[in-house]
């Protein structure tokens, strides 16, 4: 009896599974459009899946099925993505996708960058994917004729795809790890920048860097409170004994706040591109939002989103662990609007538990405050050496 139910089980499990997936009319694809910037295009229906990017507003994007709260989005070649219904409008219902085509490609360098110019009339979904050292750019639905375009003077590190396909691709192999990739748009289409491995000092690998430090909240935004002591003002200070400590190192450095004020998340993130970051570094203490568990999460832990900016993010701990003694509250993946940007690596920092005593008079002090900046400095230190530094032969 149970064998059979169990076969039951498994020949049905499949349509259970696409149950609640339907058609999204009539004709095979709806055509969407994003209502804002920054709309999140994600890997499964789910509010919590990996974000594959973020899409610039009036994107345009084919959905071939619906469930109640998700479109699911051809991305060709049996790829598929979601976006919340929520921050898509519906323009049409098509039997064809639309592709568009590609009408010229630049290609320019210069110390610090690699840049692409695509003019296209489109504005479509994207994707970057990190493999190691190399990484892939993707143009969605952008036909691109390599007979027809020549791209002058490209780097051989970048390869273009050799017949017209569907989506446009750029390929870029290194052997040095990634520093930083961004994409923004135009009238004319895209400007894709890719930042070539920086020059490294062996004595003071922070020399000419630029670090943008950013004070975690600010103003009527307290962050977390305990005994009391405001988190935004634990942030000020460490951000302002950080900045001291990596300027004697070298770099220079800017805060997205230097005063007690509310800035939104998205200028900070702005700001960093602004001054052309190296490094993002966002300072936080850390809470709880259920102190009941107090005694169970503790320490310091720092915090990041994409894969080139884990070995910072490492160094920062192992060097903060050692620096303060705090129990270890690991490095950990964590989608926030300060871990997410790509053209940079950017990293949150939780330096202890303010709603743990013993750490929050730490946190407070000022002499301990400054073996945290010191700590933090040597992390970016240690990374740019030991990623960067070709070491003599
Ligand atoms: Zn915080």
């Amino acid at each position: 009896m149970k064998k059979i139910f169990l076969l039951l089980i498994l020949l049905f499990s499949p349509v259970f599974a696409n149950s609640d997936l339907q058609d999204v009319g009539i004709a095979k694809y709806a055509v969407l459009e994003a209502l804002a910037d920054n709309t999140p295009l994600r890997e499964k229906p789910d509010e919590n899946a990996k974000r594959i990017s973020h899409l610039f507003k009036d994107s345009v994007l084919f959905a071939d099925k619906q469930n109640d709260k998700y479109y699911r989005i051809d991305l060709n070649n049996n790829n598929y993505a979601w976006i919340n219904k929520k921050l898509v409008e519906v323009q049409a219902i098509i039997p064809e996708k639309r592709f568009e085509n590609i009408e010229k490609i630049s290609f320019k360098e210069n110390k610090k960058k690699y840049q692409f110019n695509i003019e296209t009339n489109s504005i479509s979904a994207y994707e970057f994917k990190e493999k190691n050292n190399n990484l892939d750019f993707t143009l969605f639905d952008n036909r691109y004729d390599p007979t027809e375009i020549k791209v002058d003077k490209i780097n051989k590190k970048f390869t273009l795809p050799k017949a017209i396909e569907n989506d446009f691709k750029i390929q870029y192999e290194n052997d040095k790890p990634i520093f930083g990739y961004d994409i923004s748009k135009d009238e004319k289409g895209y400007l894709i920048e890719i930042k070539k491995a920086p020059l490294i000092n062996a004595k003071k690998p922070l020399k000419h860097r630029i670090v943008v430090v950013d004070p975690g909240h600010g103003g009527c935004e307290k962050g977390a409170c305990a005994f009391n002591l405001e988190e935004k003002k634990l942030n000020l200070q460490i951000s302002k004994k950080l900045k001291k400590e990596l300027k004697r190192k070298g770099a220079k450095v800017y805060l997205t706040r230097t005063k007690d004020k509310q800035v939104d998340l998205y200028k900070r993130v702005e700001f960093a591109k602004e001054k052309q970051a190296d490094l993002l570094l966002s300072i936080h203490q850390n809470s709880l939002p259920n102190p009941k568990y107090v005694d169970k999460k503790h320490g310091v832990g720092v915090y990041y989103y994409n894969d080139f900016s884990y070995p910072l993010a490492n160094k920062i701990q192992d060097n903060l662990l050692i620096a303060t003694n705090f129990k270890d509250d690991k490095v950990n993946h964590a989608s926030f609007v300060l871990t997410r940007p790509t053209a940079q690596p950017s990293v949150l920092i939780e330096c202890g538990y303010i709603i743990r005593k013993e750490e929050a008079l730490k946190l407070a002090d000022k002499k301990f405050q400054k073996i945290i900046a010191k700590a933090i400095a040597k992390g970016c230190e240690e990374y740019l050496r030991e990623a960067f530094l070709i070491m003599p032969l």
